[in-house]
């Protein structure tokens, strides 16, 4: 059914949009078929989505899917641009419009390359968990810490660099079994229901964690259900957090790149076992890591 609809699309993106970009764009851009293209092509629940937008490097590009401004960069090979984007892990499934429009320089119109995108369900486990009473009925004393905390991270996830810092593909954070775990519904101590919203790597006490990606650290502090966390962010609303560490080895404001040791591994905050939790957030969306880490950016920047 969507295969019909696709050639039929194709073909009408071509009519309208070769003219327009042609005189603008010279020889190099007229090779390639102007569209959009959305990696993985099969979008689920909880799923990072590469969008590719194929316009010349003088167009001016506007975006927004699930009510989140998309934010377009420039890809590295010159021919088209790109927006880091995805489905947060409690995100209805069903349809979604992708909207998408681009002006050329110099033309008084833009060009609607606007989309419907099917949002598949992604199945993910329920599991029972139990942790120390105080992390499922916070004292008044820990809920004013909690207050604090998430306020200050609001800050700082409303904060993020205005252009990509990270560059090629992301690499998992610690050298230890990744677990199926991101999107489990988790019932705490019989009671309280939440959703995991990272992947839990079985990290010993004591393992280096690296950056997945460089970007710059926005938040190193202990934080009470997080334990020691580090944050970074990895521009336009993209950041990576790391959860449970013994030891912070970064400060708030530096610069790291792909690999860098930002800390070891632990069991602080709330927890059942020495872990590493690693997250993916971009604007206020969680993301399966597992499917950024298998995602090939080499080509992109
Ligand atoms: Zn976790």
């Amino acid at each position: 059914m969507a295969g019909a609809r696709i050639p039929r699309f194709a073909f009408t993106l071509a009519l309208i949009v070769v003219p327009v970009f042609a005189s603008h764009a010279g020889a190099q851009a007229t090779n390639q078929t102007p569209g959009v293209t959305i990696t993985p092509p099969v979008v689920v629940v909880g799923s990072p989505e590469l969008i590719r937008v194929a316009a010349p490097a003088d167009a001016t590009l506007e975006g927004e899917w699930l009510g989140k401004k998309l934010e377009f960069f420039r890809g590295r090979d010159g021919q088209a641009w790109f927006a880091l984007a995805g489905v947060d892990v409690e995100s209805p499934e069903g349809a979604s419009t992708l909207r998408i429009s681009v002006r050329a320089t110099g033309a008084t119109g833009a060009i609607d390359l606007s989309r419907n995108v099917e949002i598949h369900p992604a199945h993910y486990r329920t599991t029972t968990l139990t942790v120390a009473p105080k992390f499922v009925a916070p004292g008044p004393e820990e809920l004013a810490r909690i207050k604090a905390e998430s306020e200050l991270k609001a800050k700082v996830f409303a904060a993020s660099a205005p252009e990509p810092l990270w560059s090629g593909n992301f690499r998992a954070p610690v050298t230890a079994a990744p677990t199926d775990s991101f999107g489990t519904r988790r019932v705490f101590n019989g009671a309280l229901a939440s959703v995991h919203k990272g992947m839990d790597f079985r990290a010993l006490v004591g393992t280096a964690v690296r950056a997945g990606n460089s970007g710059v650290v926005v938040l190193a502090a202990p934080l009470y259900y997080e334990g020691n966390c580090v944050v970074i962010d990895h521009g336009l609303g993209l950041y990576t957090i790391s959860m449970h560490l013994s030891r912070i080895d970064v400060k708030e404001g530096q610069r790291v790149k792909t690999g860098d040791e930002i800390g070891l591994s632990g069991a602080t905050g709330r927890v059942t076992g020495p872990h590493l939790h690693w997250a993916v957030r971009w604007q206020n969306a969680y993301l399966d890591p597992a499917k950024l880490l298998r995602m090939d950016l080499s080509g992109v920047r």
